[in-house]
């Protein structure tokens, strides 16, 4: 089939390559020029496991190209994916003014029959709003559907997930529209959810939404476990083997970050107060995440003193592992409290880049011993692995003080007590 995907970001970048590795032929837009130079050269501008790879068997085979011209992608597709971004408005909706000027771009360019997809996340009655912004500009009659597509990969897996997903949702009116998506995912064997635009659409969002309403219901018991003297991961344990709960997005930590959950569930309480509907059970969800970063300052706050004139090692600046996306992590606000407070700060992440530290105006170090060496607290804010399997003898030793207040439980406490740290977990006092 032949492809376009307009948006080359995590969501595009990812769709357009595992799609030209099932056989399809792709044409991937974006904007940024820098961007496109690099990916036509085969270099990947996010750190992102396996999509290198990827990439490079599509240029390869000639089936992936990555182009400046939503021209070029668009004419002769059959398809064309929306994937640029959908970055919350000021007062919290989703902002789609990309996915118009998407939307127009295809009109302009259309030549034959296409189905258009919105994969960005999108909320109720934005496949109305495309259907209607090309039916308007389009300056010759050519056929066409809209569809909605919402995309459920996570960043640090993203190529698996694309490959393996749970389940496709194919929101579209049109039989004809439904049949080729259906053909298109074929080859995944995944189970297809296909329902209206408006229904598909609410799915992504519900489903971002629960999962961070899990996260904030875990921290909220973690919380609760630091003040009674119980122990969250046994909790969580205890209540994931139950069938009806599952163990997934029970961990506590420093609150959700990412580019998704935050701005989606701003999204989703703006589009049910446009309904008259009071979403409160989400706006606590972001209250008690709001408030998670400040309860991890606060366990350094208790262990030091004072922040100010101390220096802290921050292990971990991306929202999660194997992946390089700040956007809306803890880590930036937590170094950011760290700061007002008083505080020296210095971070290490594998893989965040430099201009990441100089926003945020921390000295870069070259691992998590340099971060730690003279410091009187380290504070793990990302569950990398290589956290994991340090020689924390040693790390006793260059420490000005041994205080570690580890917000992703990574760590195992009775080990670090022996070795006469002052240890504090999320939920296990
Ligand atoms: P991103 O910022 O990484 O990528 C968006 C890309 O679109 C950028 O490269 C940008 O330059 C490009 N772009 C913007 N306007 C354009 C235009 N007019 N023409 C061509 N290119 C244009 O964003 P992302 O993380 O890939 O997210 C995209 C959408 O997918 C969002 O709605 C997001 O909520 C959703 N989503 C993201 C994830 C995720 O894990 N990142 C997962 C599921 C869904």
């Amino acid at each position: 089939m032949k492809i376009a995907v307009i948006g080359s970001g995590y969501v595009g970048l990812v769709t357009g390559s595992c799609f030209a590795e099932l056989g399809n032929e792709v044409v991937c837009v974006d904007i940024d020029e820098e961007k496109v130079a690099k990916l036509s050269a085969g270099q990947i501008p996010i750190y992102e496991p396996g999509l290198d790879e990827v990439v490079a068997r599509g240029l390869e085979r000639g089936r992936l190209r990555f182009s400046t011209s939503a021209a070029e992608a668009i004419r002769g597709a059959q398809v064309a994916f929306i994937c640029v971004q959908t970055p919350s408005a000021a007062d919290g909706s989703a902002d789609l003014s990309r996915v118009e000027q998407v939307a127009a771009d295809i009109a302009s360019h259309a030549d034959g029959y296409v189905v258009v997809i919105t994969k960005s996340t999108v909320p109720v009655g934005t496949a109305g709003r495309v259907e209607r912004i090309i039916r308007e500009q389009l300056p010759v009659q050519v056929e066409f559907d809209v569809a909605s597509n919402p995309e459920f990969l996570r960043e640090g897996s993203a190529v698996f997930d694309f490959m393996h997903p749970d389940r496709i949702v194919i929101g579209t009116g049109s039989e004809r529209a439904a049949g080729l998506l259906t053909d298109l995912y074929r080859p995944l064997g995944a189970p297809l959810i296909v329902t209206d635009t408006p229904t598909a659409e609410l799915i992504k969002y519900a489903s971002n939404t629960f999962l961070a309403t899990k996260i904030s219901f875990i921290n909220a018991i973690a919380n609760l476990c630091d003040a009674v003297g119980a122990d969250v991961k046994d909790v969580a344990l205890g209540m994931g083997y139950d069938s009806r709960i599952g163990l997934e997005f029970l961990k506590p930590g420093p609150g959700f970050g990412g580019s998704c959950f935050p701005k989606d569930s701003r999204a989703l309480i703006a589009l049910a107060a446009q309904h008259d509907y009071d979403f409160h059970l989400l706006r606590g969800v972001l209250e008690i995440n709001d408030e998670q970063r400040r309860v991890i300052v606060r366990k350094l706050e208790r262990q030091l003193g004072t922040l100010a004139g101390k220096t802290v090692a921050v292990w971990g600046i991306a929202f999660k592992p194997n992946t390089d996306d700040v956007r809306d992590s803890p880590a930036l606000d937590i170094v950011e409290q760290l700061l007002a407070a008083g505080a020296i700060v210095r971070g290490y992440d594998p893989v965040v880049g430099e201009n990441v530290y100089e926003r945020l105006g921390i000295t870069r170090t070259a691992g998590p011993m340099d971060a730690a060496t003279d410091a009187d607290a380290v504070v793990l804010l990302t569950e990398w692995n290589e956290f994991r399997w340090l020689d924390f003898h040693r790390l006793a030793e260059v420490m000005r003080s041994p205080v570690i207040v580890d917000a992703r439980n990574l760590l195992d406490p009775p080990v670090l007590r022996q070795l006469g740290f002052r240890y504090e977990g999320v939920g296990r006092s």
